[in-house]
């Protein structure tokens, strides 16, 4: 990727402020969202231009991101950028309502859809893996997991630990302290749970502890088990990192005899190569192994990940209620490794286990980050969300937690999740339901939309310093086509149907979203998913409002309908109450 550039060390962060530097705000948040991603806060290691999950890059080079910046303040309103895997490669007229910048990352041809053919075309500088949020602008640090990650723990407490308090009392093990995965010790002591993580890299472990995400550490795993065990004991929130390989760490409890009542992992196994570490090495050590012979490292790697599985299941039949967390652990070893391990996907993966309910209803991360960088701007719109919706106990825990615990990294941003369900709740009181002030009053407005447009009435009004860009995970409810995750063992078997998520990249286009982009691999690898993402800027403009009004209108509608269309109750009933058109299903 070559040296760092001048301009990024002259960043080193987005700029803030209400001075801009292109010709329009929309413009802006594209280049302050992209300098954002690689915030040395922010990213992982940013000088690489790696933001998140293992290689998930914001650009494909230090010089494309300069030409992107360059082009970015160019970029009139009427025109749109185009970038193709993390490299400007043209610009358009189009018009005002259009998006300001369209992007594609990582897609291949189906036949040539793996990743040895991306490998191939990456080391020729012609493609670059762009994750989900990484190579769309969209990543905020690790909060932007943090909270999917307290959602969907709350839901396995909820559903396998009725008899306790959220987890408290409970031991949760898992595996990786990376971006997404550093989210996975404090979710669970927001759940007022116990959390082991097992991590290879010391460095990460201490970035998790001095940004408030991990409390302790420890290298030996019977101080971590002693410490956990008092802690569940007490009923105390508690979490601590293992200085170990995973694999060797769950094989250490089997040895022990000792069962977690939570088991699942968030190493990035995704990638056998750049993500995850075979055992037996110092990460120094496998970094050499890495370059000097790919082809042992990724053997290796796999060898160690089938290790991992097994005890997984081992563990999960001794009793520890065990999912995958969006990784493709199973998957891998059921390509790869599928002598030695029997049954890898005899634990499920965290969607069809705990999120899909919500996806029905059009749920998901919905995120927005203060373009001004002032924190005040976000602390506004956490009052705006729990003015808006008084009726939802759960959200304003989260907020009141989030508030209270957590760190912003880059810019400052919140992320809540927020759906469709056009009624608010109906018992909601009516001053309540008439969210957005002057410009959105009415009842059939989206949870998201009412949202938008408070957001933009208060830009508009001065109350929030500068525009507010609000964004999302590509996991979303109808934007991801991955049978190992999103689209894990639906209904209908339409896993493997990527026309969704293509169908959503353009719906979001119609709708007039500011970035717009589609994706191949995400949080599963090359070949294992598409995935599509949207940006919109709300700048206090009517034309702001107009956008925000359809995008998030639309673009949670894709999630009732894709599931729907599957034969999913819950999506037909929110269909049904939010009046979105479904045709051709009949119950
Ligand atoms: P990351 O690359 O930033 O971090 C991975 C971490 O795992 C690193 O700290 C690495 O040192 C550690 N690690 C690798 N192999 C290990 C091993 N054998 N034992 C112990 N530690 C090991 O990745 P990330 O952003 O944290 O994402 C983690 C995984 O989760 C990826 O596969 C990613 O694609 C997936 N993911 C899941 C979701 C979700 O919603 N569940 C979302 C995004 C990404």
């Amino acid at each position: 990727v070559g040296e760092p550039s001048d301009q990024w060390r002259r960043y080193q962060g987005a700029p803030t402020g209400t001075d801009i530097e292109c010709e329009g705000w929309r413009q802006e948040a594209a280049l302050r969202m992209l300098n954002n991603n690689l915030d040395p806060e922010v990213a992982e290691k940013p000088e690489e231009l790696v933001v998140y999950g293992g290689t998930g890059r914001a650009a494909r080079s230090w010089d494309a991101y300069d030409a992107i910046l360059a082009e970015l303040r160019d970029l009139g309103d009427e025109e749109t950028l185009l970038v193709q895997s993390g490299k400007p490669v043209g610009r358009f007229e189009t018009h005002e309502r259009a998006p300001r910048v369209l992007i594609a990352n990582s897609n291949l041809v189906g036949k040539w859809d793996d990743w040895q053919h991306f490998h191939e075309l990456e080391a020729k500088g012609l493609i670059m893996y762009g994750q989900m949020t990484a190579g769309s602008w969209a990543y905020i640090g690790t909060q932007g997991i943090l909270q999917g990650t307290y959602e969907t723990l709350a839901e396995a407490g909820r559903q396998q630990f009725s008899d306790h308090e959220g987890l408290a009392g409970t031991v949760t093990v898992t595996g990786g302290l990376g971006g997404m995965g550093g989210a996975q010790p404090l979710a669970v002591t927001m759940n007022g749970g116990v959390c082991i993580a097992a991590e290879v890299d010391e460095h990460r472990i201490d970035r998790r502890i001095e940004t408030g995400y991990c409390m302790a550490k420890t290298d030996d795993l019977d101080e971590a088990i002693e410490r956990a065990e008092e802690a569940a004991e007490a009923g105390e929130a508690y979490s601590i990192a293992v200085h170990a390989n995973a694999a060797d760490a769950l094989e250490g409890l089997l040895e022990r005899d000792y069962v977690p009542d939570l088991l699942t992992d968030q190493t990035s196994a995704h990638d056998e190569l750049e993500g995850y570490y075979p055992s037996g090495y110092t990460v120094a050590e496998a970094d050499v192994l890495r370059a000097n012979d790919p082809e042992r490292y990724r053997e290796e790697s796999l060898d160690t990940m089938a290790r991992h599985v097994q005890a997984m299941l081992d563990l999960q039949e001794r009793g520890a209620v065990t999912f995958e967390y969006g990784n493709n652990i199973r998957g891998q070893v059921e390509e790869y490794r599928s002598e030695s391990v029997e049954d890898p996907f005899a634990f499920p993966g965290f969607v069809p286990a705990y999120i899909r309910p919500l996806f029905c209803q059009g749920k998901g991360p919905f995120r927005w980050a203060a373009l001004s960088g002032d924190p005040e701007d976000i602390h506004r719109t956490d009052e705006a969300v729990l003015d808006l919706f008084p009726e939802k106990e759960h959200l304003r825990r989260w907020i009141d937690l989030a508030r209270e615990q957590v760190q912003f990294q880059g810019l400052p941003s919140r992320v809540c999740w927020l759906g469709y369900s056009t009624d608010g709740e109906s018992d909601a009181p009516e001053e309540h339901r008439e969210g957005g002030g002057g410009t959105a009053g009415a009842d059939d407005l989206t949870e998201r939309a009412r949202f938008a447009l408070r957001i933009n009435d208060l830009v508009a009004e001065g109350e929030i310093s500068a525009p507010i860009v609000v964004t999302r995970d590509h996991l979303d409810a109808g934007s991801v086509a991955s049978p190992h995750r999103e689209t894990e063992a639906m209904r209908d078997g339409s896993d493997a149907v990527a026309d969704w998520p293509i169908l959503n990249a353009l719906l979001n286009c119609a709708a007039g979203a500011d970035i717009v982009s589609v994706h191949d691999g995400g949080g599963v690898g090359i070949g294992n998913a598409l995935h599509a993402n949207n940006h919109v800027v709300l700048d206090g403009s009517d034309l702001a409002a107009e956008k925000a009004r359809r995008v998030f209108t639309t673009d949670p509608g894709m999630g009732v309908i894709r599931h729907a269309d599957a034969g999913y109750e819950e999506a037909m009933d929110e269909a049904e109450r939010s009046n979105v058109a479904v045709p051709m299903r009949d119950r």
